[in-house]
């Protein structure tokens, strides 16, 4: 079982000829809208590869925060902890993609970032009882501090997801962290490291493993992912695929590592395999969720 206390946003993308000038009003060719948020697009990902997952977090009382829990819900996700806060609004996420393919992405964080430690606490069960708990940086630190915590007790497992990437994590918490997943950007962001092949990335995985975290996975986009634990590190090369839209590869990667991880970290090599499987299908599809694949779809080799 997964757990993940984090964001739920719905994205609105307008696909747009070119973003306009100050004052001038221009028509859009296409809007979308999907569910999304970090948190929310991993907790889809774990389940359609093969978890029982349930979600930590807030939307609210407004009615996209109804149609999201109702979104979750249909996914099967178990939405017990996600508070409805009166006073916020559930977070949304406009972005426009011009004919370029540039992307530009205004966010509302609304009840992602009001819901406290106080709430976490009140699904403390929810989380005790889970194999895995995830986390990103979409939601208010002192509540993520506050479920790795409520974890760690309970022997739970972590995962850390430092995105959107941050300049550095409180020691406290990489303390409670067993596993961090940075992608190129955010590992460079924390270690000051140029991470682009292999031996960056080990420079940078050393570095984040000297903070007390046990095991550090990079993800490196179309080469892959670079691993580091006590005992064994290596790159496990990406599929390679024609990819058209890497939006939730990173989520689509992680929900597929927590989903078939055993606790002890046995299988991590095979794991870190599997999220390259997962997330090689999602990068050749359009879309956030709507990329994201099930475990059917994965074949073994
Ligand atoms: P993020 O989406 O957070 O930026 P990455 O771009 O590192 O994360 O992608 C996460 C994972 O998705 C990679 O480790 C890899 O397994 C897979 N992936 C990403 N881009 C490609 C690609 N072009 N071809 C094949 N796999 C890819």
């Amino acid at each position: 079982k997964v757990t993940i206390v984090g964001s739920i946003n719905l994205d609105t993308t307008l696909y747009l000829q070119r973003v306009p000038e100050p004052g001038e009003t221009i028509r859009i060719q296409k809007l979308i809208t999907s569910g999304g948020g970090k948190g929310a697009n991993q907790a889809i990902a774990a389940q359609r590869l093969g978890a029982k997952v349930a979600f930590i977090g807030a939307v609210g009382t407004d009615d996209v925060g109804q149609q999201m829990l109702n979104l979750l819900r249909a996914a099967a996700i178990n939405v017990d902890g996600i508070a409805q806060l009166a006073d916020h609004t559930t977070g949304q996420a406009f972005i426009t993609v011009d004919e370029q393919g540039e992307n530009r992405i205004m966010i509302n964080a609304g009840a992602n970032t009001a819901f406290t430690p106080e709430q976490v606490r009140q699904s403390q069960p929810l989380i005790t009882t889970s194999d895995f708990l995830i986390a990103q940086f979409e939601t208010e630190l002192k509540s993520t501090l506050e479920a790795f915590s409520l974890a760690k007790k309970a022997g739970v497992k972590t995962i850390l997801n430092p995105a959107p990437a941050i300049a550095s994590i409180p020691p406290e918490l990489l303390a409670l962290t067993d596993i961090i997943v940075p992608n190129e950007t955010e590992a460079e962001i924390l270690t000051g490291v140029h991470v682009y092949d292999e031996k960056s990335a080990q420079l940078a995985a050393t570095k984040l493993a000297d903070s007390g975290v046990s095991i550090v996975v990079i993800t490196l986009g179309k080469a892959g992912v670079y691993y580091q634990t006590a005992s064994q590190q290596g790159l496990i090369p990406a599929l390679r695929v024609k990819a058209i839209d890497t939006t939730a590869a990173g989520d689509t990667f992680i929900g597929a590592l927590a989903s078939v991880l055993q606790p002890d970290f046995s299988n991590l090599t095979e794991a870190l395999l599997f999220g390259n499987q997962a997330s090689a299908i999602t990068v050749q599809r359009l879309g956030a969720q709507d990329a994201i694949p099930f475990k059917d779809e994965i074949t073994p080799d």
